[in-house]
């Protein structure tokens, strides 16, 4: 049988509730982690803890309230990650929002609420999960940038710019890590368009399967990415797999930045 790739490690992962970030709970648990499962959405980080929980046993899971843009949250969630499993070695954050609209149409307080949510929350959780992580061991923090943050859109200012203070947060991070000699390693994942909820934003009203299709088509190999693509990199990127890898970036684009 091959050895997890994550026994006897801790992560905690943002917006949890859903999508992309359940699927990576799920995902760390499956290789051994222990999950502290985090979303503004409480219930629905619950929810992610008792599916990993039903599998694995209660004491490999856990949930807690986190709105990523909230300083006093990131302490209490540190904290609770500490007395529940007694350290911190995989960190994600994976809390994104998507406000589709270009500089014209976007006001200051949409262009904020995404500067927050996608950029001040990694930051936030950085600043506050090192002290621990670096108590806890081998470490990896695992940002979830986009595609988005290399290629823009006319009708994606807000999402182009966090995403890609993310991807500069990261190199930062992790050249702030080495230089202290800490193992702990920092790394980017910039997927192109994945099968879940946020895509609704440009579905609007329209036909959602034809409108899939049509993104599916804008992508070199024809099709959209799916939560499991995205679990891998995470998988790869949080284990020692990826040891030698840090400041760096995984692009799951399907060949779109190429072109
Ligand atoms: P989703 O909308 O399905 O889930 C996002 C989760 O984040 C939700 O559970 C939501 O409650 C939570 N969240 C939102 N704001 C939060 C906050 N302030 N604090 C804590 N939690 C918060 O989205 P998804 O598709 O699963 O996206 C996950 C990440 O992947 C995002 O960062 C997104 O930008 C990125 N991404 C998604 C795609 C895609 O096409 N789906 C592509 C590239 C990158």
């Amino acid at each position: 049988m091959t050895a997890l790739r994550l026994e006897r490690r801790v992560a905690l992962v943002t917006g949890a509730a859903q999508g992309i970030g359940a699927a990576i709970a799920e995902g760390l648990a499956r290789e051994g982690a222990s999950v502290l499962a985090t979303d503004r959405d409480g219930a629905g980080a619950q929810a992610t803890a008792d599916r990993i929980a039903a599998v694995w046993g209660e004491s490999r899971a856990a949930a807690q309230a986190l709105d990523v843009t909230n300083e006093e949250d990131w302490q209490a969630a540190i904290t609770a990650c500490g007395e529940r499993f007694g350290g911190l070695n995989v960190l994600v954050n994976n809390a994104g929002i998507v406000a589709v609209g270009s500089v014209e149409d976007l006001d200051l307080e949409t262009w904020r609420r995404s500067m927050a949510i996608n950029a001040d929350g990694p930051f936030l959780g950085c600043k506050y999960a090192l002290p621990l992580m670096r108590e806890s061991g081998p470490g990896s923090i695992v940002n979830m940038s986009s595609i988005s943050a290399m290629i823009a859109s006319h009708n994606m200012a807000a999402y182009n710019a966090s995403k890609a203070a993310l991807w500069m947060l990261t190199k930062s991070v992790a050249l702030h890590c080495a230089r202290k000699g800490w193992p702990i390693r920092c790394n980017s994942i910039h997927p192109t368009f994945v099968r879940t909820a946020l895509l609704d934003g440009f579905v609007g009203d329209r036909d959602r399967n034809e409108i899939l299709g049509k993104l599916a088509r804008q992508v070199p190999i024809g099709r959209i990415g799916e939560v499991e693509d995205v679990v891998k990199a995470v998988l790869y990127l949080a284990s020692d797999d990826s040891s030698m890898m840090t400041a760096s970036e995984l692009k799951l684009d399907g060949g779109l930045s190429a072109m």
